[in-house]
Parts: C-alpha cells; structure tokens; sequence
C-alpha cells in the first residue's frame, strides 16, 4: 500500500540513491514510485543529472573551474570518512523542535533514521551537495532577478516560510535569485547572491525550538559553510569566498534582513 505523499517521496530521492533509507523506508518509496509517475520522472531528472555530471568530467571539455567543480561534486557525494565526535554545542545546534517540526509528516520509522548521531556532518554534506549542485550549468536559480521584489513573494506557496531578501548590491553583494532546494529532507529556501565571480548559497530552513546560535564556520572541500540560528529560523551561507569576506557578508545579510523584515514560519 502506498503511503507516501509526493512531497515525502521527493525528499526521500536524494537520499534513496544514495542508499541511505533503511529498508522500511525505502520499501515504501519504491511503493510509491511504482503507483506515482510524476514522481519516477523526477527520479529518472534526478538520475540524469547525476549521469549528466559524471560524464561531463570524464569527457573532461569543461572549463577548467567548472571541473574543478564537478569533481568536488562528485568527491563530496562518496561516502564521508569516518567522523570524529562532535562538540555537544554544534549537536545541540540540531536536536529537539528542529528535528520534531521537521518529521511531523513522516513515518516513525524514519523519524528513527533521522535521529541518528552525525547529524552535523550529514547537514553539512547537504549543504556543500547542495551548493555544489548549484553550480552546475542551470541549475542556480529557480526564479533569477535582482529585484529582491520578485524574488521574495516567488517562495510564497512554495515554503513554509518567507524570508527576508535583502539585495546587498550597494555593498558588493548583488542578489542572482532564488531557489528552493532540500536539506534534511525538507525544502528550504537557497538566496544566490555573488561577489565578484564568487557564488553564495544562503539557506534558510524553519527550525522551530532551536536555541539562538551565534555563526560557527566550518570548512569542507575548500569551501566555507558559516551557519547559524535565530527565531526560529537556522541560516547556512556556502562558498567559496574566504572566511572573513563570507563574515562580512554574513553581517552585512543579517543587519539587512532585520531592516527588511523577519522570516515568520506560515
Ligand atoms: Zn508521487
């Protein structure tokens, strides 16, 4: 029996090629994919895009950068190496409401696979896989503007929350677009922004009952992930940029984002 919603299928797609689904879960994917067309076709997109990257490198015709880029992409979807403990305070930053707000629609079974340990170093993956994503050819933003105008009401019905869009253009920091992307297996909303031929993905994700944290860089395949939490709403900034001009960008958001207005869960 198919117990699935689609929206619950799609964010088990990444992780099912993956092989990360335990076997209840992953037997109730395929459940649906065999019921649901629209969602084997995203499937199959997904699959392409994946094969799409793999021969892309090996044809070795792209730029020398975006190479670069593909490899990292392909080094940073291997498995991770084994990961050391982590400091209670970055755990923290994800146990409690995040997790609970985060599952509500999915199976206990699942909730199980979600709260395991390493759950730092799994959003991390996420969000490197998920910028690293973005930079191959097309697929950076859903709705591409500079008009924080347009930008902003395109996540409206699409997520579960609005955020703020300021447009940093006046201090070096143009606005690109906007996109939705999952991390944790849930959508988010990804802000593209640039600074000088450097891309940024900011990310934001409701995350309910989590405790303020101050920004803690951590830095991966040579790009810097600068991640924080605030009312309710957890931030992520990857890059490429170097850590002090992704903190000064990090600043510049946050000060901008209050002037906008607050992300407020819907
Ligand atoms: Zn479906």
């Amino acid at each position: 029996m198919d117990s699935l919603t689609c929206d619950t299928a799609r964010r088990l797609l990444d992780p099912s090629l993956d092989g990360e689904l335990e076997a209840t879960t992953q037997l109730a994917f395929d459940a649906h994919l065999a019921a649901c067309a629209a969602c084997r076709e995203a499937r199959a997109g997904r699959l392409a895009l994946i094969e799409g990257v793999k021969s892309q490198t090996r044809r070795h015709t792209a730029p020398d950068g975006l190479r670069q880029r593909l490899a990292l992409q392909l080094a940073a979807a291997a498995p991770p190496p084994p990961s050391t403990a982590l400091p209670s305070r970055r755990r923290a930053w994800l146990t409690g409401g995040a997790w609970a707000s985060s599952v509500a629609a999915l199976a206990a079974s699942l909730m199980l696979f979600l709260a395991t340990p390493g759950q730092q170093d799994s959003l991390d993956r996420d969000l490197l896989n998920a910028h690293l994503r973005s930079l191959v050819p097309d697929h950076l933003t859903d709705v591409q503007s500079t008009d924080q105008h347009t930008v902003k009401p395109w996540f409206n019905g699409r997520l579960p929350l609005s955020p703020p869009v300021p447009n940093l253009a006046g201090d070096g920091f143009p606005l690109v677009g906007g996109r939705l992307d999952y991390l944790d297996q849930r959508p988010a909303a990804a802000l593209v922004y640039r600074h000088a031929r450097h891309i940024i993905n900011l990310f934001v994700w409701p995350a309910a009952g989590t405790a303020a944290q101050p920004p803690h860089l951590d830095s991966r395949n040579g790009y810097n992930l600068l991640q924080w939490s605030k009312d309710g709403m957890a931030y992520a900034a990857v890059s490429d940029l170097n850590r002090p001009e992704l903190e000064g960008f990090q600043r510049l958001w946050e000060k901008s984002a209050v002037d906008n207005d607050a992300p407020a869960p819907r």
